[in-house]
C-alpha cells in the first residue's frame, strides 16, 4: 500500500471553509515539522495557519521507521537531539495521546571490525556532549538481544534513546494545535511566498491570499521549489526508502536496533517495523542532475548504499517539465499531491531474511504491510533549520536526511521560540540556510 495503514483522523478544517485573511505565522507543509511548529506557536499565543497540499503527515512523517536516536548523529545535531529526547519523555502527557513511545534505547550491532571501528568512532562525540552512549561487549549485546544467532563483535548502545509511532505523532501535534486555535487546512497547497521590500508579507494559496509577516517553509522534498521562487537555491535532492510492518512475533526487545543489515523496532503488540538498513533507492530523473556537483563525492564514497533505477520516474519528470503540464501550472510542488511511492520488495525480503537469521525465534513472523517514502537530503547530511534568514520573516525547516522524525518536537519548539521571542535557545549556526550560498559545507558522515 502507499502509506502506512493507520487512518488519519481529521485534524483540519472542512474543505469549504474560507481561510483567515491574516495570521501571524503561515506554515507550509503538514508533516511533523509543520505540525509541531503549529502546536508550539499556538501554545505561545500566535495566530497560525498550517497549509497542507494533501493529507497531514501523509509523506515522510508517517512513513519513518520510528527510531528516536541521538547516537551516531552529526555533531551539529546532537544538542538538538538531546533537547528533543527531553521533550519526547513527556510528550505523551503534553499531547494527552499515546504515541507508542518506548524509552528502551538504541543499539547498532557490529558484524565485523569495520562496523565496530565505525561505531566506536562516535564515542568521543558522545563523551563531548555528555550522551550516555557506550560500546557493549558481545556478551552484553546478547543480554540486550537474547537469542541473537549471527556472529557479532559488540555494539554501540544509548540507553536514553527510544522509539515512537510515526503514524501518530504529527497528527497529535496538529489536533492539539487546532484546539489552541491554529487554523489547519488539508488539500490546500501554498503556491508561493509573497515578499515586499525584503520582508515576507503573505502566502499565496490554492484558496487565495493570506497576509502573514512570517512564513515557515517545511514542505519536505518540495521545499527547494518554493525557495526557488524567492531566488534561493537549495541543493535538495530525494531518495526512496522502504519500510515494512510485520505480524506480531515473540517478544524480543524494545530497543531500536540495527543488526545483521536490518533495522528494526518492536512494538508492545509484538509487531516490528523493519527495513533494509544498508540501502536506499534513487529513481533517476533530470532533477537529479541539478546540484549534482554537491553530491558527486558522497555518491561515489557511499555508492554501495544506493540502488539507482532508470524507470517511469524519468518520464514523469520529463512530462512535468512541459509548459502545459499540471506541474508547470500549479508550481511549488503541488502537482505531486499524493505521490505513489513504490516499496522495494526485494530489499524488504532481504531484511526479513536477515531478521529471521539473526533471531530464529521469529521464524513465523511475516510482513503484514509495507510502504515507501521519499526522503529529502542535503549534501552535508544535516538539515536546514533557520528563522533568521533573508528575506526577513522566512523560516525554513527541511532536509532532514532520513532522520528528522526524532528531531520533530525540538524543531517545532525551537522555531516557535525563535519566531516569537527572537531566541532559538540553541546555537543554530551550523544549520543555517545560507551555508550553501557561502560554500561553508562539510562532507556528510552519511547522506541519509
Ligand atoms: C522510509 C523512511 C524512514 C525514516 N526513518 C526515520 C527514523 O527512524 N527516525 C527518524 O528520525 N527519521 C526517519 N525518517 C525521516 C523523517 O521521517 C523525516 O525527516 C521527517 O518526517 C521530515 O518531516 P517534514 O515535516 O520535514 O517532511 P514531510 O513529512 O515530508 O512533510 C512535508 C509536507 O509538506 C507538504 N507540502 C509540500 N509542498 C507543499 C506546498 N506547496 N503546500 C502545502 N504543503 C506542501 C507535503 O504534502 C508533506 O505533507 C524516515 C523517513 C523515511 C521516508
Amino acid at each position: 500500500m502507499n502509506i502506512p495503514e493507520t487512518a488519519f483522523a481529521r485534524a483540519s478544517a472542512p474543505e469549504d471553509d474560507g481561510l483567515p485573511r491574516e495570521v501571524d505565522v503561515a506554515i507550509i507543509g503538514g508533516g511533523l515539522m509543520g505540525c509541531a511548529c503549529a502546536y508550539y506557536l499556538s501554545k505561545a499565543g500566535a495566530r497560525v495557519l498550517l497549509l497542507e497540499k494533501s493529507t497531514l503527515a501523509g509523506q515522510q512523517s508517517s512513513r519513518a521507521w520510528g527510531f528516536v536516536r541521538q547516537q551516531s548523529r552529526d555533531e551539529a545535531e546532537v544538542p538538538l537531539m538531546q533537547a528533543s529526547i527531553d521533550i519526547w519523555r513527556s510528550l505523551e502527557r503534553e499531547l494527552q495521546t499515546d504515541l507508542g513511545w518506548r524509552n528502551d534505547g538504541c543499539l547498532f550491532v557490529a558484524g565485523n571490525e569495520v562496523e565496530r571501528d565505525g561505531y566506536e568512532s562516535w564515542l568521543p562525540v558522545a563523551r563531548s556532549f555528555g550522551v550516555d552512549t557506550v560500546m557493549l561487549s558481545p556478551r552484553e549485546v546478547m543480554k540486550k538481544l537474547p537469542g541473537y544467532a549471527v556472529p557479532q563483535l559488540g555494539g554501540l548502545f544509548t540507553a536514553s534513546d527510544g522509539q515512537a509511532e510515526p503514524t501518530l505523532v504529527a497528527r497529535a501535534f496538529a489536533l492539539r494545535a487546532r484546539e489552541r486555535g491554529a487554523y489547519i487546512v488539508e488539500q490546500c497547497g501554498a503556491r508561493g511566498i509573497d515578499v515586499a521590500a525584503g520582508q515576507v508579507v503573505g502566502v499565496e494559496t490554492e484558496r487565495g491570499y493570506v497576509k502573514a509577516n512570517t512564513v515557515v517553509c517545511a514542505a519536505g522534498v518540495t521545499t527547494f521549489r518554493l525557495l526557488k521562487l524567492l531566488g534561493i537555491d537549495l541543493p535538495q535532492q530525494l531518495v526512496r526508502g522502504t519500510v515494512a510492518r510485520t505480524t506480531s512475533g515473540p517478544a524480543l526487545s524494545g530497543i531500536s536496533t540495527i543488526a545483521n543489515g536490518v533495522g528494526f523496532r518492536q512494538r508492545l503488540d509484538g509487531s516490528f517495523n523493519i527495513a533494509d538498513d544498508a540501502h536506499v533507492d534513487v529513481d533517476m530523473t533530470l532533477g537529479h542532475l541539478r546540484a549534482l556537483h554537491w553530491y558527486a563525492p558522497s555518491l561515489w564514497a557511499q555508492r554501495k548504499s544506493f540502488r539507482f533505477h532508470l524507470n517511469g520516474a524519468c518520464l514523469t519528470d520529463l512530462h512535468q517539465r512541459m509548459p502545459w503540464s499540471e506541474a508547470s501550472r500549479l508550481g511549488a510542488g503541488i502537482h505531486r499531491r499524493d505521490p505513489l511511492i513504490k516499496p522495494n520488495d526485494k530489499g524488504l525480503a532481504t531484511a526479513m531474511r536477515a531478521l529471521k537469521a539473526a533471531f530464529p525465534g521469529q521464524v513465523n513472523t511475516q510482513i503484514a504491510d509495507r510502504w515507501a517514502g521519499a526522503i529529502d537530503v542535503l549534501p552535508d547530511g544535516i538539515p536546514v533549520i533557520d528563522a533568521q534568514t533573508s528575506p526577513l520573516g522566512l523560516a525554513v525547516a527541511t532536509g532532514f536526511c532520513g532522520h528528522g522524525f526524532a528531531m520533530g518536537p525540538i524543531v517545532g519548539k525551537t522555531l516557535a521560540d525563535w519566531i516569537t521571542t527572537g531566541n532559538p535557545g540553541l546555537d543554530m549556526r551550523q544549520l543555517r540556510l545560507s551555508r550553501f550560498a557561502e560554500g561553508d559545507v562539510k562532507p556528510p558522515s552519511s547522506l541519509f
